[in-house]
């Protein structure tokens, strides 16, 4: 079928999005919100005949989603961007000038992701100019708190489902099928308080947790030489948050311990528990003084999906129509809001444009890959839904 990306539409969505401050307000309090980059997303989709729900979840936060109704008796995809951003401390370059320059858009935002959620959008307007009717629905997602707590695809997962979906995180145009999770664990080890004199009454929280510490550290150091996950890379840990004692003459009771461990697809949260208190209980059996506890307080769970996958193989072959090459399948090493889809029975993948800069000091968007990235999503769509 035949279609056009409207250019001057893709390209003045994205600065228009850049220009409107969307910074999260739960990474700080000054953090404008999803609210006003939301309401302008609702009027683009209105224009363009979206069946459109608003959810002001929370005081300025906000996810907006509009569906292209299908004919019926096709499959529905989902597509999901995030409206927030990270905030704009630190920048070099005006973070809401949207500034045009050698093919490349610059601005908070402008890569992860407001040109993506621009791309969407010219996608759905591809298919309305050129009066393609789809046979599933088509559904265009912009949540909000990615960048924080994932509020934003946490609910949306419960109230909107499809049969597959594209994150459109930033990925340099490359087909990203899997990447890690994260859990946080807390360990604590136990004393006894003493004056700082009473060898023989004293047990040293801190120095009990030395030796926890000597074994994770062993442990750190054979995960990175485990096997990796073909795309997104090894198992890894580090010791975060370190607190233990009360004062100089008091021998400690308590220590606590913060763990991040990187989680790779296949690992659960279980058995990487089961791991870490091995080395518990190893340690209290060479001494009866060694106790300790250890949970694991938050997590989120690795993501992968098959190249067979029916979505995968729909934007690998729009992919290589486009780049007139076969793509390139990666990972990632941290996690996105793709697992949360994943999780809720969406065949998921990864696809955005290429840029630099995410979460630093200058951050752009090369406007020829966003182009790109809409013909992909909108050709997908057609074969995807039908
Ligand atoms: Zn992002």
């Amino acid at each position: 079928m035949i279609f056009e990306i409207d250019k001057n539409y893709l390209i003045q969505t994205t600065q228009d999005m850049v220009r409107i401050n969307s910074t999260n307000p739960s990474l700080s309090l000054t953090g404008a919100g999803e609210a006003e980059i939301g309401a302008y997303v609702a009027e683009r989709m209105g224009e363009l005949g979206l069946e459109v729900s608003v959810d002001e979840f929370a005081p300025k936060r906000m996810n907006v989603i509009g569906v292209l109704k299908g004919t019926g008796g096709g499959r529905s995809l989902l597509l999901n961007a995030h409206l927030d951003t990270v905030g704009v401390e630190g920048m070099t370059i005006d973070p809401f000038g949207g500034k045009l320059r050698g093919g490349r858009l610059y601005g908070r935002g402008a890569q992860d992701m407001k040109a993506s959620l621009a791309a969407m959008l010219a996608a759905g307007k591809a298919l309305v100019d050129a009066n393609i009717s789809l046979k599933g629905d088509l559904l265009l997602t912009a949540v909000a708190d990615e960048e924080f707590g994932s509020l934003g695809t946490e609910k949306l997962v419960k109230e909107f489902h499809a049969d597959a979906a594209i994150v459109t995180e930033p990925t340099d145009m490359q087909l990203c099928r899997a990447h890690r999770g994260f859990i946080w664990f807390e360990v604590e080890t136990f004393g006894r308080a003493a004056h700082g004199s009473r060898y023989t009454e004293g047990i040293d929280a801190n120095m009990r947790m030395g030796r926890f510490l000597a074994e994770l550290d062993q442990l750190e150091q054979n995960l990175l030489k485990r096997e990796a996950h073909e795309l997104a890379g090894p198992p890894s840990l580090h010791a975060a948050l370190l607190q233990g004692g009360t004062e100089i003459s008091t021998y400690a009771e308590h220590c606590t311990l913060k763990i991040e461990r990187r989680t790779i697809p296949g690992e659960t949260v279980s058995g990487v528990t089961a791991e870490l208190q091995a080395i518990i209980d190893r340690l209290a059996e060479q001494d009866s003084t060694f106790r300790a506890t250890l949970k694991p307080a938050f997590w989120r769970e690795p993501f992968e999906i098959s190249s067979k996958a029916a979505i995968a193989r729909a934007v690998e072959s729009a992919l290589a129509n486009r780049l007139g090459r076969p793509p390139i399948h990666s990972g990632q090493t941290f996690w996105t809001d793709a697992a949360l889809i994943s999780e809720a029975g969406m065949q998921t993948v990864l696809l955005g444009p290429v840029g630099k800069g995410l979460h630093s000091a200058e951050e752009w968007v090369e406007l020829g890959s966003v182009i790109d990235l809409a013909y992909v999503l909108t050709e997908t769509a057609i074969q995807f839904c039908g």
